[in-house]
């Protein structure tokens, strides 16, 4: 719509400037009134008209669109009868279909360009007049050449289109495929934590960024008597049981640590960016809630766990820091379970 009214008010400058600067055979009245003032305005008339269907009934935006297009280059074409070429002005609207990808409205366009060139023929006298035999040929040529390009376009762009979509999906399921085989391979289904091989990856990093001198702790969790929770509940009743347990694991830590399922009832924390007392305090935090959360599955009765809980040490190796943990948690189950059991005895909770 836009590029109709540039078209117009060039119409209306060239025109000027024609009668001004040219000569010019017909008076100045006939100049002002036939030539531009009354085709401008049925010219802006036609578009204003375009302008409201689009408005009120879009369906057919297209197709008022390109009826307006054609009216006006007819209107065009019947004041410059006397330009030769005036009659490729025609081959514009069909190529601006092109753009919209639809052979129906190419060949809609195509064929209104046929209708307007038999009636500017048949019944604009001065158009006839001016239209060689060769143009008679040529301009309908001109027309099935252009809307044969338009549609060989079309075609290719939409090969191109649907090509490219192909390619753009296949890349996207790719990489959601990578990502949902990334998250099984690396996490537990049941707890969604980390899994043993996953941990071990992180315990490797954190042993390098430890050589390194940043400090972390290991912490091993085992659910007390877990086993009878089994027997007594159900294994459907432990799995439950298990998930709400890691997610109160997960909901303690803190986002720089990492928590998995070691084995199964069993978890591994690796704990960051924090001095051995806060994560202590976490350890603790974990094993408190968990005493104080009854399970409606199990009458409301608690399941506890036993903690051991170690620092790593530059110059540890990464089996012996993870058995002495394990020794810390072999100690506190002996000890009475429902413990966080560490090196030094005074920081051992009860
Ligand atoms: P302790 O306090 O000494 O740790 O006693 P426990 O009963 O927790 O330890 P034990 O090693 O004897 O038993 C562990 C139980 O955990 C046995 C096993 O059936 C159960 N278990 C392991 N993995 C799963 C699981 O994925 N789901 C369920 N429901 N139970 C599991
Ligand atoms: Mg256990
Ligand atoms: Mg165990």
């Amino acid at each position: 719509m836009q590029t109709y009214w540039l078209v117009i008010s060039l119409h209306f400058l060239a025109q000027l400037g024609a009668f001004w600067f040219l000569p010019y055979e017909r008076g100045a009245h006939e100049f002002y009134f036939e030539v531009l003032l009354y085709p401008t305005l049925l010219m802006a008339a036609v578009v204003i008209i375009a302008q409201l269907i689009d408005y009120s009934a879009s369906k057919y935006s297209f197709y008022s669109l390109f009826m307006a297009g054609t009216i006006i280059a007819m209107i065009i074409i019947h004041l410059n009868m006397d330009i030769r070429i005036i009659g490729a002005l025609m081959l514009l609207p069909i190529f601006a279909s092109a753009i919209f990808y639809r052979l129906d409205l190419t060949l809609f366009t195509s064929a209104l360009q046929a209708v307007a060139f038999f009636v500017l023929y048949r019944w604009d006298f001065w158009f006839k007049y001016f239209l060689s035999s060769f143009d008679l040929i040529a301009i309908p040529i001109f027309l099935m050449v252009g809307t044969l390009v338009a549609i060989i376009m079309i075609i290719n762009g939409r090969e191109l289109a649907s090509d490219l979509e192909a390619t753009l999906t296949a890349k996207q399921d790719l990489l959601i495929e990578n990502a949902i085989m990334r998250k099984l391979s690396t996490t537990d289904a049941l707890t969604d934590l980390y899994n043993h091989i996953s941990f071990h990856e992180f315990y490797d990093k954190a042993l390098e960024y430890g050589d390194q001198g940043a400090p972390f702790h290991l912490a091993l969790i085992d659910i007390d008597d877990f086993k009878m929770v089994n027997d007594k509940y159900g294994h459907r009743t432990g799995d439950i049981i298990l998930a709400r347990v890691a997610k109160v694991i997960r909901e303690l830590i803190s986002p720089a640590d990492i928590a998995s399922r070691y084995g199964g009832e069993e978890f591994a924390i690796l704990l960051f960016e924090k001095s051995f007392e806060q994560a202590a305090e976490i350890a603790e935090k974990i094993r408190l809630r968990l005493s104080d959360t009854p399970h409606e599955e199990m009458d409301g009765a608690v399941v506890t766990v036993s903690i051991g809980l170690e620092s790593y040490m530059q110059g540890t190796t990464k089996e012996k820091l993870f058995e002495e943990v394990d020794t810390l948690l072999y100690a506190a189950k002996h000890s009475g379970k429902n413990k966080v059991m560490t090196p030094g005895s005074s920081m051992v909770f009860t």
